[in-house]
């Protein structure tokens, strides 16, 4: 049986958390703000909703997701450090992660040093749900998981995905910053089926607003009341907050621009494919590919020099001799398309 208070740390759950001067007077209408010893003199002189309510109700209308069981955060980089604070106690505690995956997930591992346990995905990037289970012990308090992944692109089976969910008691992390790009059914439209569910969403991606740092988290009412808790007070500041609004009070841009990066994707990847120096183009979900070549090093050095910047991964674990190129306008996918045919080894 899932059961949440087991999960977290003793000085989480037991923590009051700051309360905020404006979160007091709450309910009541009031017209002079003298509790927060701001100026007021100014536009911006004002804290901002410490819970973001006006935001997350939009945000709920649109994700389909109830504004309680939303956090949000600057960037998705803050709620998965917040996952360690509120989980994994440092030196004690592991986590299990796919790999290769999004290196946030270790970076914060490390600087919460807390044991990160990497276990490789198939040779096709599938997800093999027993071999990740079998990393787990009984203090392995998180399971990372990415669909559609990077750098490798592609959703992870929801049937694994699933197997991970209902047969692992701690919390399983499914980040669908690229879920947006994939047809596959997102897992926050589930959470009312997985108690132990976090998934990740971000504005950074289809919703391009990467320079304004803000990333969500749904999950359990529960599990939300322990970010709110542990989050710094004013996370989200108020010009993101607007812009925020601004973004998703008119959501065609974004239909239009999802339409042609998928027409624009459809494209490159066999046009990268058939080149000589291409040995493979791995389908993908996101808006992004990966592509073995047959000297990423040399490829990637030409591609600069021309001013062309896409992502070596030739290091990183499966993904020897790899790129990961994201999809950009129709002029950027030319340039590079272009460069790469005048290639010569
Ligand atoms: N998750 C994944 C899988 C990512 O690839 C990235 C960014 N590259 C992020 C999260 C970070 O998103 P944000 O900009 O919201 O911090």
């Amino acid at each position: 049986m899932f059961a949440l208070e087991n999960l977290v740390r003793r000085n989480i759950w037991n923590l009051t958390p700051y309360s905020c001067a404006r979160d007091e007077f709450k309910g009541r209408a009031a017209s002079v703000f003298i509790d927060a010893n701001e100026n007021p003199y100014g536009t911006l002189n004002r804290y901002p909703d410490p819970l973001q309510e006006e935001l997350k109700a939009k945000i709920a209308a649109v994700k389909g997701v109830p504004s309680e069981c939303i956090f949000l955060g600057n960037g998705s980089d803050e709620a998965i450090d917040l996952v360690y604070r509120i989980f994994c106690e440092p030196r004690q505690d592991n986590v299990v992660a796919i790999a290769p995956t999004y290196g946030m997930y270790g970076v914060c591992a490390d600087i919460n040093d807390v044991e990160y346990r990497a276990v490789l995905l198939n040779d096709d990037f599938s997800l093999d749900a027993d071999r990740l289970l079998t990393a787990v012990d009984e203090r392995t308090k998180v399971i990372w998981l990415c669909s559609p992944n990077n750098p490798t692109g592609n959703a992870l089976q929801r049937e694994a995905i699933e197997r991970v969910l209902t047969e692992f008691q701690g919390i399983v992390v499914v980040d669908e910053a690229y879920a947006d790009f994939s047809d596959a059914r997102p897992f926050r439209l589930d959470l009312d089926r997985f108690p132990n569910l976090i998934v990740l969403n971000t504005f950074s991606k289809l919703w391009a607003s990467a320079a304004i740092r803000l990333g969500m988290a749904f999950a359990s009412k529960e599990i939300i009341a322990l970010y709110n808790k542990v989050k710094y007070p004013y996370n989200v500041n108020i010009l993101t907050q607007r812009q925020a609004m601004k973004v998703l009070d008119d959501l065609r841009h974004i239909d239009l621009w999802r339409a042609t990066l998928l027409s624009e994707r459809a494209a490159i990847l066999p046009a990268v494919a058939e080149l000589p120096i291409c040995k493979a183009v791995y389908p993908t979900d996101a808006n992004f590919f990966l592509a073995r070549m047959t000297d990423a090093d040399c490829i990637y050095h030409y591609l600069v020099d021309r001013g062309i910047i896409v992502r070596n991964r030739s290091r990183v674990q499966l993904c020897g001799n790899c790129l990961r190129i994201t999809i950009g306008t129709p002029q950027e996918n030319n340039a590079l398309l272009g460069a790469l045919r005048q290639y010569r080894p």
